[in-house]
C-alpha cells in the first residue's frame, strides 16, 4: 500500500485509518482543519478520490434558474434577496422560466427566495410546465429551506409538498439552505431559516420518497472549525441512514456587501475544506469543486484535493454573483472539459443523477 510523506506527523495515524477504510472521528476531523500540512491533507483526500472515481471528474450541462429574489427573510450573508417594490426585486413568470431552459441542457437547478405570497400551486405549475415542455431535462429544484418556507406559509405537510412536486416532475433536490448546522451561527445570521434538524428531516423525507439530494456547507464567515466538523458529521449520520445524498458541495461565503469578514476565504482554506470533506464524508459518493464560488483556478486544483465533480456549465447564476463572485457567469462545455483536462483528469459528462453521458478521454 502506498506510503505518503507528511510534514505534520500528527496526520500519520489518520492516514493509517484512511487507507484501511476506518472512519475518522470528530477530533480527527478537527485535526484535518487545524493542520498546516496542506499537501499531506490533499494527498490523503486525493487517495480517497482516486479509489472511488479514478481520474474521472464529472460535470453536467445545466442551467441555474433563480425564479425570484423576493424573500421574507434577511439572512446576514445574503446579497441576493430583495423586498417587494424595492429596486432590483424581480419574480419570473412560468413562461419566463421556460424561456431560460436552453436546448442541449440535461439539468435545471431551480432555487429562489422565500417568496411572501406565491401559493404552493405556483411552484407545482412551474415544475410541471418545465417537465412537460422539456421531458428530457432533469429538474433539481427547491432547497429544504424553501420547502420549509412553503410548508409553514401554507400549513402543508412536507411529505405532501414533496409528493406533489415529484408527481409534477421533480427529480432531485439541491443541497442549499443548510448553511452551518450551529445554533450559535443560526441565531446570529439566519434566525428565521429552517434549523438543522428541520433541514435534515426534510432531506430524510425526500430520500424516503425516492428523491435524491445534495448537501452543502457555507464556510468562510463566522463559523468555527468545530462547527464545520459538526456539520459534516451530522450529514454523514443522515447518509448512513438513507444513502440518499449524491454529492456534497462546500460553498465559500462571498463577502459582497454583507462583509461578515474582511475578505473571502483563501484558496488554502477552500482546498482544506474540500479535502477534509472528502475524508470525513466517507459515505458520500461525490464532492464538488464549485467553481462559481471559488473561481476556476482553485476549482481546478481542488480536483487534486479530493473533488471529483465540477458541477456544471450553469448558464446564468444570480445568487453568488449578486454577492460579487468573480467567476464567469457560465462555463461552456468545451471550457469545462479543458479545465478538467488541464488538471490531469478525465472529463465525464453526466446527468443530474450521475448517469454517464460521455467520457472525454
Ligand atoms: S439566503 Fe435565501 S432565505 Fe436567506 S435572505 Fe437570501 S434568499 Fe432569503
Amino acid at each position: 500500500m502506498k506510503e505518503l510523506d507528511f510534514r505534520d506527523g500528527g496526520l500519520l495515524p489518520l492516514w493509517e485509518k484512511v487507507r484501511s477504510g476506518v472512519r475518522l472521528t470528530f477530533e480527527e476531523g478537527l485535526l484535518l482543519f487545524e493542520t498546516e500540512d496542506l499537501i499531506g491533507l490533499g494527498k490523503m483526500a486525493n487517495y480517497v478520490k482516486r479509489t472511488r472515481s479514478g481520474e474521472r471528474v464529472y460535470f453536467v450541462v445545466n442551467r441555474h434558474i433563480n425564479y425570484t429574489n423576493l424573500c421574507v427573510l434577511s439572512c446576514g450573508f445574503c446579497d441576493f434577496a430583495r423586498k417587494k417594490g424595492l429596486p432590483g426585486a424581480y419574480e419570473l413568470s412560468t413562461e419566463e422560466v421556460l424561456g431560460l431552459v436552453e436546448p442541449g441542457i440535461r439539468e435545471v437547478h431551480i432555487v429562489g427566495g422565500h417568496h411572501p405570497d406565491w401559493p404552493f400551486e405556483r411552484y407545482v405549475e412551474m415544475v410541471k410546465a418545465v417537465h412537460q415542455r422539456f421531458p428530457h431535462v432533469q429538474i433539481k429544484a427547491f432547497t429544504a429551506a424553501e420547502i420549509d418556507h412553503i410548508s409553514r406559509r401554507w400549513k402543508l405537510p412536507v411529505e405532501e409538498i414533496l409528493t406533489r412536486l415529484k408527481e409534477a416532475g421533480l427529480s432531485s433536490m439541491p443541497g442549499g439552505g443548510a448553511e452551518v448546522f450551529s445554533d450559535r451561527v443560526r441565531r446570529l445570521l439566519f434566525p428565521g431559516k429552517a434549523p438543522a434538524e428541520r433541514w435534515l428531516h426534510i432531506h430524510r423525507l425526500a430520500h424516503s420518497l425516492g428523491i435524491p439530494s445534495n448537501a452543502t456547507l457555507l464556510y468562510g464567515h463566522i463559523e468555527t472549525y468545530r462547527e464545520r466538523v459538526q456539520h459534516l458529521l451530522m450529514l454523514r449520520e443522515l447518509q448512513d441512514e438513507t444513502s440518499g445524498f449524491l454529492a456534497f458541495i462546500p460553498l465559500a461565503y462571498q463577502v459582497g456587501e454583507t462583509k461578515l469578514v474582511q475578505r473571502q476565504a483563501s484558496a488554502l482554506e477552500d482546498l482544506k475544506t474540500v479535502a477534509a470533506s472528502r475524508l470525513l464524508l466517507d459515505n458520500f459518493p461525490h464532492i464538488k469543486a464549485y467553481w462559481v464560488m471559488v473561481g476556476e483556478a482553485t476549482a481546478s486544483i481542488a480536483l487534486n484535493f479530493g473533488a471529483d465533480d465540477m458541477d456544471g456549465t450553469i448558464g446564468q447564476e444570480r445568487i453568488a454573483h449578486a454577492a460579487g463572485a468573480e467567476s464567469p457567469a457560465g462555463l461552456a462545455r468545451e471550457r469545462i472539459i479543458r479545465l478538467i483536462k488541464d488538471a490531469g483528469k478525465v472529463p465525464v459528462e453526466r446527468d443530474a443523477l450521475y448517469h454517464v453521458i460521455r467520457t472525454y478521454s
